[in-house]
């Protein structure tokens, strides 16, 4: 679909990023064999999973394939990454980038690559095909990349390792903020429809609270604010966890189950429950600013009330959150 709407409208070009499931060069080569053939960028491509001459060469066969420039992207990628597919993390990224680019670059240029390197060395070329041009491109986080982009490569692509934000208050003199205007994680795990929306329920209970006795208002809102903050943290606590290419499956779900503290055999119940939100709605159904207290059975234990959210130690990192606790226990 998007490759179409490249086609239909003015977009300029379609744009993958590095997928572990299915390659966006395959992708890219299919979308051309199907007939649909655009200019293609991919940012950024992980240096670890290529040689810099495949590198070129898969850059320049969607460059023929397609009949439309491309965009080649690369950078060195997470450290545990770098790791976990090369044995040891390249020491000095900036060198392995420098010399990674300059061997691809001269390679969909049509020059010869005569790089002997730290962490690359090529003597080589590719086979000569009058191709659309290659353009390459380094990821740049910092402002050293982004000189070396300027004089290695022919563009900076300005990447982010994280979208998250959260605001210091939830609430001040006359207005709460919920929803991504206060506290946004990464779209990776589709929560931003439910964090919002319980923020919303857990302000609207708050000022409830407050319309019904003017001197608890602070109380309410801070209650509010603090079991809110809980929740986003749980989720953000996972992230990067779960980004982590190096973990198996089984590690995933255990900790989620670890951070949603839940009374369960089975690990996969607690990922499911923390992705979807379930596992935060007694919180949130029984929220109580003025922490009068219910008699609601909570979904996350299963059997009996918790003590309040506000009144549980906070996580605030994903090791904190692996020590986890049983509170039924
Ligand atoms: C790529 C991506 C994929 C996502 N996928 C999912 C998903 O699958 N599931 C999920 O739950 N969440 C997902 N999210 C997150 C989700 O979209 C947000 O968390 C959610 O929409 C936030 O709702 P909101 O009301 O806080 O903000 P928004 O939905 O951004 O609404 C804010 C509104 O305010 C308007 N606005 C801004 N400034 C002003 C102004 N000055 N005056 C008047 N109006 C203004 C904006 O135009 C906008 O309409 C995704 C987010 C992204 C970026």
């Amino acid at each position: 679909m998007f490759a179409n709407l490249v086609q239909w409208t003015a977009a300029e070009s379609l744009w993958q990023g590095q997928s572990l499931v299915l390659d966006p060069h395959h992708l890219a080569q299919w979308l051309a064999g199907i007939g649909i053939r655009v200019p293609m960028g991919f940012g950024v491509s992980l240096m670890p999973m290529r040689s810099p001459y495949q590198a070129a060469f898969e850059a320049r066969s969607v460059a023929l394939a397609t009949g439309h420039s491309v965009v080649a992207g690369f950078g060195p990628g997470p450290v545990s990454f770098q790791s976990a597919l090369l044995g040891r993390p390249y020491a000095r990224p900036l060198q392995a980038s420098r010399e990674y680019a300059t061997i691809v670059r001269a390679l969909v240029s049509g020059e010869d690559a005569m790089v002997e390197g730290k962490y690359f060395s090529v003597a080589a070329r590719l086979l000569q095909r009058p191709a659309p041009q290659v353009e390459v491109g380094l990821g740049v986080l910092r402002p050293k990349m982004a000189a070396l982009a300027g004089e290695v490569a022919d563009r900076a692509m300005k990447t982010t390792r994280d979208w998250s934000h959260v605001c210091d208050t939830f609430h001040g003199p006359g207005w709460v903020a919920v929803g991504d205007s206060a506290a946004f994680i990464d779209p990776l795990f589709s929560s931003g429809v439910w964090l919002g929306t319980s923020a919303a329920w857990l302000a609207a209970r708050a000022i409830g609270a407050a319309l019904e006795d003017a001197e608890q208002e602070q109380l309410a809102l801070e209650r509010f604010d603090t079991l809110y903050r809980q929740m986003f943290k749980d989720i953000l606590a996972y992230v990067p966890f779960f980004m982590d290419p190096t973990r198996l499956r089984e590690e995933y779900e255990e900790r989620a189950l670890q951070i949603q503290k839940m009374v369960t055999q089975n690990s996969r119940v607690g990922f499911i429950s923390m992705i979807s939100g379930v596992s935060a709605i007694a919180d949130v159904v029984d929220f109580d600013p003025m922490n009068v207290g219910t008699s609601r059975t909570s979904c996350r234990t299963g059997t009996s009330r918790r003590p309040p959210r506000a009144a549980r130690p906070e996580t605030d990192t994903a090791e904190d959150s692996a020590r986890g606790v049983c509170w039924n226990a």
